[in-house]
């Protein structure tokens, strides 16, 4: 039985997005809900306190991918099978269609979105290496305005990120990738599983990026690994570096030694892949 009874539960459904951040700014107390695949993981294991919802899945507003003069505008209500299938997403950002592709099973990836993914900030998600070597931008909208955050500056730690109570996560804007995409996600199965360990590299003549997931408390980009890369100094140089940036955990998924070695061989594959 589950331990969360649907009688103690509130949930609101606002006719568009003034009227949501209006109600979320009326009670900063109301949880989004999106797609709802984390939010009922958490409902079922009890873990989830909250008990009163406001929906955002009607908002039309915050779905929707489409090119603002030299940005790649992803809303966050996207589901994983809307990014998969986009022709935009494909020749943009390939490496996100590919994530996209390995998100839990059709049902997840007909429902689960963008802005869950990265809201929910869990260190494992799939879109996150990517996001951060795609250096996007996370657009917040309360009823006061809009702002813009970094990606690299939206966490702040596990499980925690800059979005106030009274903002939603409203779309990513995503700059030209100067260079070449690679993704590998290494879990107990190719799709349908949490990652152990993700990894997203962009390598162009004179970039290169780097952003694992799994491997510290929230997703890293590695500045020291890419400057040795750029440097052009020993692979085993920018694998000891890679070791030194990253902190895995043992957890359920998998060991903290089994993590360092896998990142370390996906470092040597995306370089020998992109040369
Ligand atoms: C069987 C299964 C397999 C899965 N496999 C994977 C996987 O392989 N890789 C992976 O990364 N994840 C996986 N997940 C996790 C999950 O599907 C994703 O994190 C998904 O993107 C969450 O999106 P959602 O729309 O369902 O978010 P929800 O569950 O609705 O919300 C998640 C969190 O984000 C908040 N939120 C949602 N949208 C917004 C918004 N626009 N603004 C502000 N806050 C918001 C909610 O309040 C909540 O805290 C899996 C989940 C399940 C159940």
């Amino acid at each position: 039985m589950s331990r969360f009874p649907a009688s103690t539960c509130t949930v609101i459904r606002p006719r568009d997005i003034e009227q949501a951040l209006r109600w979320l700014q009326e009670d900063p107390t109301l949880t989004p809900l999106a797609g709802c695949t984390d939010l009922f993981v958490q409902m079922h294991a009890g873990t989830l306190e909250a008990r009163r919802f406001i929906d955002l899945w009607p908002l039309t507003e915050l779905r929707g991918i489409a090119v603002h003069r030299d940005l790649l505008v992803i809303g966050a209500l996207t589901t994983y099978r809307e990014m998969a299938s986009s022709r935009l997403v494909e020749s943009w950002v390939p490496m996100l269609a590919q994530a996209s592709r390995l998100v839990g099973g059709p049902q997840v990836q007909n429902r689960g979105t963008i802005g869950g993914n990265v809201a929910n900030a869990s260190p494992a998600g799939d879109t996150l290496p990517v996001l951060a070597v795609a250096e996007a931008v996370v657009v917040l909208a309360s009823a006061d305005g809009t702002r813009r955050v970094r990606f690299a500056e939206f966490f702040t730690g596990y499980r925690s990120t800059v979005r106030g109570a009274q903002e939603l996560i409203a779309a990513f804007e995503v700059p030209r990738i100067p260079g070449q995409q690679w993704f590998r996600k290494v879990g107990t199965r190719a799709a349908q599983a949490i990652s152990k360990v993700v990894f997203a590299g962009v390598r162009g003549e004179r970039v290169v990026r780097v952003a694992l997931g799994s491997v510290a408390p929230t997703v890293v980009r590695l500045p020291a690994t890419e400057a040795t890369l750029l440097a052009a100094l020993p692979m085993t140089t920018a694998a000891e570096s890679l070791a030194a940036e990253i902190a895995p955990i043992d957890d359920a998924r998998s060991t903290a030694a089994y993590r360092r070695q896998v990142a370390q061989n996906l470092l040597r594959r995306f370089w020998a892949e992109t040369a």
